[in-house]
């Protein structure tokens, strides 16, 4: 089934089976608002998820749902995953897919941290 950001919560998705430990991944932060772990088929050099430890669906889910204290928590772990990744000096790129358009494929609300090298310009679509 296309991932379509507005469902209702699955707590089967493969984000939530990682939360609760019971698929192992490859962590690189973990707080009590967020869990930070490589993403199992790169697209960079360096290619790193980050989920809130709530149970959201998309970006859209998270900024109506969570609380302002989950919210801030989260942004701040996106940021101690980039300079832990050692890519604050270099520069890095952040994504988050919502819905149809963009291939969510999870739905968990994640975002995507890329580094490593150059990324290119912004992205490439048809349009
Ligand atoms: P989306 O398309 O939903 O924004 O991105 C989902 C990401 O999750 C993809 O980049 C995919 O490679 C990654 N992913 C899917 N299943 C797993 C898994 O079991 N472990 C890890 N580490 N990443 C996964």
């Amino acid at each position: 089934m296309p991932v379509t950001g507005l469902e209702p919560y699955d707590d089967q998705n493969i984000f939530a089976r990682i939360l609760r430990g019971e698929i192992p991944n490859k962590t690189v932060y973990e707080d009590e608002c967020a869990l930070a772990f490589h993403d199992i088929s790169p697209q960079a050099s360096v290619h790193v998820l980050v989920i809130p430890k709530g149970p959201y669906v998309s970006s859209v889910d998270f900024a109506a749902r969570a609380s302002d204290s989950e919210i801030a928590g989260f942004w701040r772990a996106v940021g101690k995953v980039a300079a832990a990744l050692g890519l604050e000096t270099e520069g890095y790129r952040l994504l988050s897919n919502h819905g149809l358009n963009a291939g969510q494929e999870v739905p968990h609300f994640h975002v995507h941290v890329f580094g490593g090298g150059p990324l290119g310009r912004m992205i490439s679509a048809n349009h």
